[in-house]
Formats: C-alpha cells, structure tokens, sequence
C-alpha cells in the first residue's frame, strides 16, 4: 500500500488500492506516503461512505493534478452485485462475486424504523459447526476489509441514502453473515472501525455486532482494540453436545469460552452491556426444556440475553426444525429462570434470505449444483 511521491508512475503496474476499505489511520498514511496531506484523507473517506462516490475524478475538493495522481496508483471498488432480491416483508438479499469466483451474500432486514444488515466475513468457514450450511462449504477464503465495508456501502446505496438525506439506512450491523469474523480478525477489525467512523458511517457501537462462534485468542484480542456489541453462539449447555455441534469447543471449551466474554465485557467502558447468547434450536438435539435448564444453570451470574434462533433445515442436513410448541417451552424455561430472551423472528421467506447462507438459487441458476439449499430465516438482533 505504500506510495512515495517519487515512485507513482512505476507504481502505476500495481494492483490499485482499494480505498473502500482503508480506516481513517491507514488513509491519512496512505497519503502521507503519497507526499500530500493527511487530511486529504478526511475528504476521500467523506466522498466514499458519506457521498457514495466511486469515481476519484468526482472529488472536487481535491485538485485536478491530485485527483490524477491518485487515479495512477488507487481506486474507489465496490463489490460486484450478482443478484438482489426483495422480499413481500421488505427483506433484502445480494449475493455478491468476489475475487477469485466465490460467492458471499448480504441481507438487510427492516423492521420499524431500523434496518439491519447482516455482513459476511469469509467466502465459506473452516469451522464446521454441524447445522451450518455455510460450514459445510468448507473455506474459500478471507474477504479484504474494502470487501466488508462494501456490502455496508451497498446496502446504503440501495437505499439511495448517500446525499439524498433520505432517512432509510442501515441503523445496525450484525457480523453473522458467511464465516467466522475473528478467523479473518483484522479485515473485519478494519471495517468494523469504518462502520463506527463518524467520516463513513457514524454507527455507535451498541449498533455493530460481532457473532462469533468462540475463538477465544482472538476475542481476548479484540477486547484490546474494539468496542463492538458481542454475540456467542452457544448452541448447548454442555461440553459434550457443544463438541458435537460446534468443533471448535473441543479447542476453548464453554467455561474458557465464557471467561473470554466476561473479560471482554470488563474491558468495556459501558458497565451495563451484555452479552448475546445464540442458541440454535435443533429438534430432538438441544430443544428439550431439560437442557434449557441446564441452560439457565450454566448462564447464572453471567451477563446476557439469550437469542434463540429455530434451526433452518437445509438439503446436506438431517437436523430438523423444532415446533413451534418446542421453541415456546424452551423459551419459557429460560424466562421463568429470570432471562431476558428473544426468539429470532423468520423474515424474508420468499427469496430465501438466511444469514449465512450462501444460496442455492444462485448457484443453480449457473447450473453447477443446488446443494445449498436457501433458508428462510434473516437475523434480528435487537442491539442498541
Ligand atoms: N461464525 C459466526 C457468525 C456467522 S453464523 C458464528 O458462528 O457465530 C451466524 C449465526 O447463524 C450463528 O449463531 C449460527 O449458529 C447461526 N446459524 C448457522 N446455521 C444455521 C442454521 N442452519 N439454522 C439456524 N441458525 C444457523
Ligand atoms: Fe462457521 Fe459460524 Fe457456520 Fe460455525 S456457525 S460453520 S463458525 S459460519
């Protein structure tokens, strides 16, 4: 990434930068390294994720001769969109190609005046977790951070909410996308920072969320340099069936998983915040109100509200769907023990718009296979 003055045009060859997903402290080095002023980088970051501008030859304020110098050696590149699809309930999904072929997708849930829009982190996951469609693809790779911001670019974009003043927008981020976000740590560090950034997108940290399935390494890391809400995907009240469902417990079992939460919370200016607990609740495996039980047992002193999110079955998936009866007993276990607890709400069924999902329609479409088939269920996580 670095330029010097001197070097431009050799360095013209090069792959350009993507500006889309440089922070404030990288841009203001990137044109340091350039040998103009830092605070051109106010102005680029402004034109970006304030203005929505793509075209470097559209930032007025920066000079004829700069603008041309910063064409030789940068660019402005959103993702590329493969498909939007709109939901009769106002869910919307992308699916966006990325470098190198792969698919990753995007879903922006509106409810009331907030939209949220959950992000991916990977193009597919290493971790396998056994209900999760995603995992089952196994892992492609890591999205650069221009490749996270921008579906945040995009979402905003097809609101028309650049400039426009127009008052939809995304109000909340939700990391629960494709992958695991601490895998791909400071890519998405990177553009989480941008997502809080007052020159790009000014969301409070209440407002981004970051779901992880428990690396516990990273997540003391990020306690260091974030400040973002923090979701864990439990899933099981135990070790045993959590190594089942969820391999990585075998590495951080539960009661290092949660340590890891509780420091990361302590390290949090904000006293009162909690911690999200995902439970994905798979019938016959983790549904039975002993195991919710269990559930309160185990979560007894340690702050948090539980989110529980009714499996998505999917075509490479024996897993099952709970009843709706199931889902209600559970949840009332969990309530009668003192919780507060939040049952994820299906959206956008009909252009199958599950969170880290990656979609069977589009891949059929191409006619290369329909494993992945869609789910039916977008994610609310009630943040801030
Ligand atoms: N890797 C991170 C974030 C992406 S997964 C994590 O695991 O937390 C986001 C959420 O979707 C997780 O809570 C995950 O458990 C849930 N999920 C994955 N597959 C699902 C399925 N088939 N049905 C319901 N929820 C699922
Ligand atoms: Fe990866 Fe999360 Fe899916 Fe597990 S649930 S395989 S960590 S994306």
């Amino acid at each position: 990434m670095t330029v010097n003055s001197g070097t431009i045009e050799s360095d013209a060859s090069k792959v350009p930068v993507n500006l889309m997903g440089l922070t404030r402290d990288q841009m203001e080095q990137f044109f340091e390294d350039m040998g103009e002023k830092r605070f051109r980088a106010q102005q680029v970051l402004k034109w970006i994720h304030h203005a929505g501008i793509t075209q470097i030859e559209e930032m007025s304020n920066l000079g004829k001769a700069l603008r041309e110098k910063l064409m030789l050696v940068a660019e402005v590149r959103p993702p590329e969109i493969v498909s939007q699809q709109d939901s009769s309930d106002g869910t919307r999904k992308w699916a966006i190609r990325v470098d190198g072929g792969g698919l990753v997708e995007t879903v922006l849930i509106p409810a009331g005046n907030r939209a949220t829009l959950c992000v991916s982190s990977q193009v597919g996951c290493s971790l396998d977790c056994s209900f999760c469609s995603t995992g089952k693809q196994g892992f492609q790779r890591d999205l650069s951070a221009a490749e996270i911001i921008g579906q945040v670019w995009v979402a905003i974009k097809s609101y028309d909410a650049f400039q426009s003043g127009n008052e939809r927008t995304v109000t909340n981020v939700v990391m629960m996308g494709m992958g695991e976000p601490l895998l791909n740590f400071d890519n998405v560090v990177a553009a989480m920072e941008l997502m809080m950034e007052d020159l790009a997108y000014g969301l409070s940290k209440r407002r981004v969320t970051l779901s992880t399935s428990g690396v516990v390494p990273a997540l003391d890391r990020l306690a260091e340099v974030s400040e973002v809400s923090l979701a864990v995907s439990l899933h099981a009240p135990n070790d045993e069936l959590r190594n089942e469902l969820v391999p990585i417990n075998r590495k951080y079992p539960i009661e290092i998983l949660l340590e890891s939460c509780r420091n990361y919370m302590a390290a949090q200016k904000d006293k009162s915040r909690v911690v999200t607990v995902e439970y994905t609740l798979i019938a016959g495996v983790n549904d039975h109100p002993e195991q919710a039980r269990e559930l309160a047992n185990l979560l007894r002193d340690f702050p948090c509200k539980i989110n529980l999110i009714p499996f998505n079955p999917f075509s490479l998936s024996d897993y099952r769907r709970p009843s709706g009866n199931a889902v209600s007993r559970f949840w009332q276990v969990l309530v009668d023990a003192g919780y507060i607890v939040t049952i994820r709400t299906t959206r956008g069924d009909d252009i199958s718009a599950a969170c880290g999902q990656l979609v069977g329609n589009v891949v059929d479409r191409t006619g290369r296979s329909g494993r992945y088939r869609a789910g039916r269920e977008a994610e609310i996580i009630t943040a801030g």
